[in-house]
């Protein structure tokens, strides 16, 4: 290996590595290079990626982290060397007038600054205008005029020999196939972005669906797919469009500066993007690339960053260019949605139904702002269709921008040995046999005694969207529990202020005395308790954790059955009867009423204090029955929880998500993409005055739902 014959004879520029560490990384950075190369080939060559930009990014900038840590392990074969793909047999080669170059990422603000900053200093300090222009996600393209006249389109391919892509790229109406030039140079080569607008792309993969044919992934792959294709008529059928930001020989037209460039291009009749700025402060750069991030979603065609180049040519040719991409210029990237990581164990949760969850435990990781380390895999079916086995590298993501989420392995990079998962035959948290029930994805505990549900079962009566008893949390209740004061949601209304000042904390004072919870935060817990004894039925029933039964379907029995007696009163066959409400779920209340076990426990919370019957005048006239609200944005007087609450006593239903069905959008400050997708679909919008108005009299909204 080249490496080892340099160390051998140039130890002083090798730092020194153990070589273990060495020989491990060496590994590492094989698997890497072959995973690499096998996701560019399917992107590149074949515009069927497997796996996000994202990700690969993600492995692209392991892999030179490990090239900057052993420098001996750099090839000039590494992809973190080269550009693109070899151009592909099935077309005629075109070599560039100058190289095509990639563009080095900035993966954040703090990497943006830091390329300015060295910007900056390798230009001896000067002061310096930057050109930000928007990273349209297409594929790069280069075109030829002679005397002003189209003569050759060419792919990017490997940055020095492209694809022959002429008589596909003559039938995009954005390209001129004349200049609009007085005076046009002899020959002109200009380079951009052949792109397809989200638009496009959405009904072209419908097209192609109904063919039966593969779907696109994305449309930068939709777009350069469309631009390699063997017909031209394909081409044309594929409403792509062009973007022009490079002149290849600026001089050749007279100009001296990025800016007077995209200028020049758009006079000569090229389609110039105009979300464009001059900046003249590293401030107005980063502005720039904010507001580029806020307005994305909001663009007809997708971008994944800003490019942020040097805008005077002579600073560009003193910076000079990488072996890859040029110094002069950086991709600042929105910040990943996705990551990789390495997934250390799967575990297994138990519920308070005794349902075992397993879940991945990975080193943690910072996707969309926030730091991960754990995310659900929901059951063993799904862990055996995503292949996931403990020791992989991972894709991992945030479901809707919030649940973490595995999304698969990076099976090239798994360590050798590496077992599937399977559940174990016993409840991590009791040892008790677990069972699968037929038809069903789920494994149970069958141990009804078994702690780990016990402590679900309590915690969930506690929890905010149940009796809302705050302070009620793991430690608190665990604690409880060892202390054997609590086993069951009615305990917690025997409680003494006495006994919960008296509670361990399980620390330890310095003279070695056992540090207690405290007369302050059982004095605080005790006047929750008493709160949670007047809560409204429905957060009664959801509070009892019956199976199936969330709190919509709590809500729903509760408008049914105004005590517990009565719904414990009901049959099956009755439940079911209420609009909303399955057999499956209508059995499961049934048999949780059956079980004298659960009766006596309603017994002793009643015995507790703790009201199980709607007072007479407590329900409210449903005057917004039928109507159902989505709430976004902050809203001031009300928590979110509270407007919930309030619309719903009046019966109104209020979902999390804006469809057609959706009677009214109740907007708050900054709200979110709902807002959006309410004014789409033309669903009413009140404010937070409206909202007040109707939960106040109870009258419906004024106007159409
Ligand atoms: P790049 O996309 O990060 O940046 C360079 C490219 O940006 C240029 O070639 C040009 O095409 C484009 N660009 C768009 N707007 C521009 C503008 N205004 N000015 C200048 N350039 C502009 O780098 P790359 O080398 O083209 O490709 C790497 C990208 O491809 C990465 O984002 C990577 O995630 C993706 N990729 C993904 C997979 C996968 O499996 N998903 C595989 C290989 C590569």
């Amino acid at each position: 290996m080249a490496g080892s014959s340099r160390r051998r004879y140039a130890p002083q520029l090798i730092p020194p590595v153990d070589s273990r560490g060495h020989a491990e990384a060496a590994e590492r950075a094989r698997k890497l290079r072959e995973e690499i190369e096998h996701h560019a080939y399917l992107y590149y060559v074949l515009d069927r990626p497997e796996i996000s930009d994202e990700a690969y990014d993600a492995l692209v900038r392991e892999l030179e982290s490990l090239e900057r840590e052993y420098p001996d392990l750099v090839t000039p074969a590494s992809p973190t060397q080269r550009i693109g793909a070899p151009p592909s047999a099935a077309f005629a080669p075109v070599r560039h007038a100058s190289r095509m170059y990639s563009l080095d990422n900035a993966l954040s603000m703090d990497e943006l600054d830091a390329w300015l900053e060295r910007t900056r200093a390798a230009a001896g300090g000067r002061k310096l205008d930057f050109v930000c222009e928007l990273k349209i996600d297409g594929s790069a393209f280069a075109l030829t005029y002679d005397n002003g006249a189209y003569v050759r389109a060419a792919t990017r391919g490997d940055g020095t020999t492209g694809e022959d892509i002429t008589p596909n790229v003559k039938t995009i109406k954005a390209v001129p196939l004349r200049l609009r030039a007085a005076a046009p140079p002899a020959r002109l080569e200009v380079r951009g972005e052949v792109y397809m607008s989200k638009a496009s792309f959405e009904r072209i993969n419908e097209e192609q669906e109904e063919l039966g044919q593969p779907l696109f992934a994305n449309p930068r792959n939709a777009a350069a797919g469309s631009m390699r294709q063997k017909d031209p008529k394909v081409t044309a059928s594929r409403d792509l469009s062009t973007f022009i930001y490079q002149i290849a020989d600026p001089r050749a037209v007279g100009v001296t500066t990025q800016w007077l460039a995209l200028k020049w291009l758009r006079d000569a009749g090229f389609r110039v993007n105009p979300d464009i700025l001059l900046a003249r402060s590293a401030d107005e750069v980063r502005e720039f690339c904010l507001a580029a991030q806020e307005r994305r979603n909001d663009l007809p065609y997708e971008i994944d960053g800003v490019v942020v180049k040097v805008d005077a040519f002579g600073v560009q040719e003193e910076l000079g260019y990488t072996s890859k991409a040029p110094r002069w210029a950086i991709a600042f990237k929105f910040p990943p949605e996705e990551k990789t990581t390495v997934l250390r164990h799967i575990l297994v949760s138990v519920g308070r139904t005794g349902a075992m969850t397993p879940y991945a435990v990975f080193d943690p990781v910072v996707v969309a702002g926030s730091k991960i380390g754990k995310a659900t895999l929901h059951n063993v079916d799904e862990i055996h269709r995503k292949d996931v086995r403990e020791g992989d590298t991972v894709i991992v993501r945030k479901a809707g921008d919030v649940i973490p989420e595995v999304v698969g392995p990076v099976p090239g990079l798994r360590t050798p040995g590496a077992k599937p998962w399977e559940m174990p035959a016993r409840c991590p948290s009791c040892g008790g046999p677990s069972w699968r029930e037929p038809g069903e994805a789920v494994y149970r505990c069958t141990n009804v005694a078994c702690p780990a549900q016990r402590m679900e079962r309590l915690l969930h009566w506690a929890s905010r969207g149940a009796m809302d008893i705050d302070g009620m949390g793991e430690e608190i209740v665990r604690r409880l529990v060892e202390a054997g004061i609590v086993s069951d949601i009615a305990d917690f209304y025997r409680l003494t202020e006495h006994q919960l000042a008296q509670l361990p904390t399980g620390r330890t004072k310095k003279d070695g005395t056992s540090v207690t919870v405290g007369r302050t935060i059982a004095l605080k817990l005790m006047g929750q308790i008493e709160e949670s004894r007047h809560r409204p039925l429905s957060r009664l029933v959801f509070g009892l954790g019956i199976r199936h039964v969330g709190s919509t379907v709590a809500e729903l029995l509760a408008r049914r059955y105004h005590s517990l007696d009565e719904l414990a009163a009901a049959s099956a066959e009755e439940i079911e009867a209420v609009e909303g409400i399955g057999p499956k779920i209508a059995d499961a209340v049934a048999e949780f009423f059956d079980n004298p076990d659960n009766l006596d426990v309603i017994k002793r919370l009643r015995e507790g204090g703790v009201q199980t019957a709607e007072a007479p005048h407590a329900r409210l006239p449903q005057t917004l029955e039928g109507l159902t609200f989505v709430l976004t944005g902050a809203l001031e007087r009300y928590s979110r929880e509270e407007a919930t609450q309030l619309l719903k006593e009046r019966g109104a239903r209020v979902s999390s998500g804006v469809s057609k069905r959706t009677s009214y959008v109740v907007v708050g400050e900054e709200p979110g993409s709902k807002y959006r997708k309410a004014r789409e679909l033309g669903v009413p919008i009140l404010g937070e005055e409206d909202l007040a108005h109707v939960v106040e009299t109870g009258e419906p909204p004024v106007g159409e739902a």
